[in-house]
């Protein structure tokens, strides 16, 4: 599988002024895919034989040789290692870090994706092969080209928006009740955002933002929001159960680095276990002081960056991203890479 079959390419970082004119165009290598292209991409890789879905894992117990876990239907497994990758709202962190919580940055995300049939196709094509970013005072938004794996549309090619907003932790729960009444923690999905709301979106988009991301940010028939925040585990390990990418360590979504922790995670684990000969307990002691320090450099360096592009406005335009897992950079990409399941070929 080629890369370009499930991310796009962007060859250009563009920032605009109010009326939509580029105010700064520079060269950069990034490749922007969607969650769920991502999330079919590697499943496939994977093989479905080995992956079950519906399954929600809710309790774990260690033992001296291993580790049972009960699953929300009341079955048990055993494993000679649990790996926690359940996501911001992990389970898992209530066993292994039971002391960490969300802590609300002060602004959330909203969010979205444009089909090439919900916008004029010059708009549509403009922002195709760059990621373009507009600061506001106080606040930014972006745009960029993903390939979408599925909704009602298609698979195809989509213009992805988040336009942040500050807002006050005593106004969230407007911000965070859906259609139904029901206070959602950190998300309010595609479909659920009360329609009020999303009238004042566009009401906003139309007055703050250039004409090019209003066009985007209207022409999305469902529109949703994120609370942005930090977590941070002061342990991600016990003897047999572990907490790897989001379920350890939340980052803010500024330096785009929260995949790239996830999967390193995974990976410095498996070279431990390697490098231990299969001993759980001595690849957890080996695996953890050095992950637990990626994360909590992620989570300074985006909470540092967030700082600076929505609530401080001191982000100079021009300015390259801050984009990358241990140094901002470390993730542009200029070669070729695709992969067979089971076969990986970069170069
Ligand atoms: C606005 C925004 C923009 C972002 N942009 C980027 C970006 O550009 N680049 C980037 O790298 N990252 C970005 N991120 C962050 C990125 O999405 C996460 O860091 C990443 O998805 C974390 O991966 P994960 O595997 O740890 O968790 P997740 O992707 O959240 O996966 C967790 C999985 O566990 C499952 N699960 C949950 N509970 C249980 C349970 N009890 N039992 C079994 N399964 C369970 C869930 O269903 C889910 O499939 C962004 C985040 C936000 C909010």
């Amino acid at each position: 599988m080629a890369l370009a079959t499930f991310a796009a390419a962007v060859g250009k970082l563009r920032y605009l002024d109010r009326r939509g004119a580029v105010a700064h165009e520079s060269p950069c290598h990034y490749w922007f895919a969607s969650y769920s292209s991502l999330y079919r991409a590697f499943l496939g890789f994977f093989g479905r034989e080995r992956y079950r879905l519906g399954c929600e894992v809710c309790a774990q117990e260690e033992r001296e040789d291993g580790v049972r876990i009960r699953l929300a239907d009341g079955t048990e497994e055993s494993a000679d290692l649990l790996v926690w990758a359940d996501g911001i709202r992990s389970t898992g962190r209530g066993w292994i870090a039971p002391g960490a919580s969300f802590r609300y940055a002060g602004y959330l995300a909203w969010r979205g994706a444009v089909g090439a049939g919900d916008i004029s196709s010059s708009t549509f094509a403009w922002f195709q092969e760059s990621v373009t970013y507009f600061l506001l005072q106080p606040g930014h938004a972006l745009a960029y080209p993903i390939v979408q794996a599925d909704d009602a549309r298609g698979p195809g090619g989509r213009i992805n928006w988040v336009w942040y907003w500050n807002v006050e932790a005593a106004h969230l729960d407007a911000f965070m009740t859906d259609r139904q009444g029901v206070r959602q923690p950190v998300s309010v999905p595609p479909g659920t955002v009360r329609e009020d709301l999303i009238r004042q979106l566009r009401e906003r988009a139309r007055l703050d933002l250039p004409p090019q991301l209003a066009e985007v940010v209207i022409g999305t028939a469902r529109p949703f929001l994120q609370l942005i925040g930090d977590v941070e585990v002061g342990r991600m390990a016990s003897k047999r159960a572990c907490l790897i990418g989001d379920a350890a360590f939340v980052a803010r979504p500024h330096i785009a680095a929260g995949t790239a922790k996830a999967a390193e995670d995974a990976w410095q684990l498996s070279r431990s276990l390697v490098q231990c000969g299969g001993d759980v307990e001595a690849a957890l002691q080996l695996w953890e002081p050095a992950q637990r320090e990626l994360g909590t450099r992620v989570v300074a360096r985006s909470r540092e960056a967030g700082g600076q592009m929505q609530m401080e406005g001191t982000w100079p335009v021009g300015a390259p991203l801050p984009y990358g897992l241990y140094n901002p950079g470390d993730s542009e990409f200029r070669g070729r890479w695709e992969c067979e399941a089971g076969e990986e070929r970069g170069t």
